[in-house]
């Protein structure tokens, strides 16, 4: 973790200067839209596939060498892809990431733990977490999700999944669910089920967001902010009472008291439409598209080059005048978003959480930590007002460039955005589509 401290610094003095003097700590691989879930808040799978093959992955991450620290490969559903462990392979030669984070919808109950246990071999040196996905509690959950007996098949793919639990070290098994207006009323219900029943290592959740990538602007699956409002409490809560992951051991206590800020970020992003902390999307963390295009983020999902067309290079499409155009406009505050992925990475270049959390992870453990008595410097330092870049050009500029930015077109769908998206060829997946 230490050897990220370096790349921070580098990070930073890339988003003062509008210029990567590196290349992104944080890489999402979107491995294909292909899926083989209908979900109710996700319309990729229905966009036309032209996936990178694996040389085209080995080039690109010979390109990208050292530089990224955490690898994301999602999707569409990533473990459809046969060579998703010669991909993390290739991945784990080049670039040798920290963290290695899958998420799965968990249908292929029995081809997925195989797979995934090829990964982790493919990866000895990285911390691999899979998180399945889970937006509800038996046939509530095959609802949002769209197919029949999802939940079933999950819930076989999750034990044999935590039957690798003992065998790989670099093993963490995580639960994520999306909140949307499906399943917001359910919460309770599912928070109950993973604590009691799943017990994974950790339990992650996040809004449902409208997404140029998902092909999902306009389509009203976000909850309100009243009823999210509670949900984020309640994991706040589960967070200060250490009801999921060993908070005996450093790193899942470094994971929580991020989980805990990325939660008050997420509730201040929503109340004030605005970036809380600058976002560094286009600086610290970047994505990949199947076809090779390279997006800032996939909320906006513009892209910056694609590396095909630059010889799968990336520093030579991360440095593309677009690039430079889409940083000033993230950093002008045009944009806002609770996108987990890049908050992430975003608190980890903010001075004052990454004070916070190191104060708070400091004081022993995370029940302790969080304890109302034992609230000092650090939870000083979240309280902290907190301004994105447009607002301090306008505390700077008596309120001309922050007003401005705050009037711009919203991005994403939070509050019903504008942005449109061409649809794509519907994908004749079935459930077993690539087994
Ligand atoms: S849409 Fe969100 S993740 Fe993307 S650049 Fe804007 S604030 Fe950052």
């Amino acid at each position: 973790m230490l050897e990220v401290l370096p790349k921070i610094a580098k990070m930073q003095a890339s988003y003062a200067l509008g210029k990567p003097l590196a290349l992104p700590m944080n890489l999402t691989i979107s491995v294909s839209y292909r899926c083989n879930s209908r979900c109710k808040t996700c319309n990729v799978w229905q966009r036309p596939n032209d996936d990178f093959t694996i040389e085209e992955y080995e080039k690109t991450f010979e390109s990208v060498g050292r530089a990224a620290y955490w690898f994301t490969f999602s999707g569409g559903e990533p473990t459809l892809r046969k060579d998703l462990p010669e991909m993390v392979e290739a991945a784990y030669r080049h670039c040798r990431p920290g963290v290695i984070n899958i998420p799965t919808n968990g249908i292929q109950d029995k081809i997925i733990p195989e797979r995934v246990e090829r990964v982790l071999q493919a990866a000895p040196g990285s911390e691999v977490i899979i998180n399945l996905s889970l937006d509800g509690v038996g046939v509530k959950h095959d609802i949002v999700r769209g197919v029949k007996g999802n939940f079933e098949r999950s819930m076989r793919t999750y034990a044999g999944l935590k039957a690798l639990k003992g065998r790989y070290k670099n093993f963490t098994l995580g639960v994520h669910t999306v909140i949307s207006n499906f399943n917001v009323d359910e919460f309770d219900n599912i928070y109950a089920f993973v604590r009691d029943e799943l017990k994974p290592d950790s339990f992650i959740s996040e809004i449902a967001e409208e997404r140029v990538e998902l092909d999902t602007v306009g389509m009203g699956i976000t909850p309100p902010i009243q009823k999210y409002q509670p949900v984020i409490e309640r994991l706040q809560e589960g967070i200060h009472k250490a009801e999921f992951g060993d908070i005996t051991r450093i790193t899942p206590r470094i994971t929580q008291a991020f989980r805990d800020r990325y939660y008050d970020i997420v509730k201040r992003t929503l109340v004030e439409k605005r970036q809380i902390i600058p976002c560094l999307a286009g600086v610290a963390s970047a994505q990949i598209a199947p076809n090779g295009d390279v997006w800032t983020c996939c909320i906006r999902a513009e892209s910056v080059g694609n590396l095909r067309e630059h010889n799968y290079d990336f520093k030579s499409v991360w440095t593309t005048s677009k690039a430079d155009e889409l940083r000033r406009s993230i950093k002008a505050g045009e944009c806002y978003c609770p996108l987990a992925n890049a908050s992430y990475t975003n608190m980890l270049c903010h001075v004052p959480t990454l004070t916070s959390v190191a104060l708070e992870v400091g004081k022993g453990s995370v029940a302790k930590a969080f304890s109302s008595s034992n609230r000092g410097k650090s939870a000083k330092l979240r309280e902290l007002p907190v301004l994105n870049a447009s607002a301090e050009a306008s505390a700077h500029n008596g309120n001309g460039n922050g007003a401005k930015a705050r009037e711009l077109p919203v991005l994403n769908g939070v509050d019903g955005s504008p942005i449109t998206n061409s649809n794509g060829h519907a994908s004749d997946d079935s459930i077993e589509a690539t087994a």
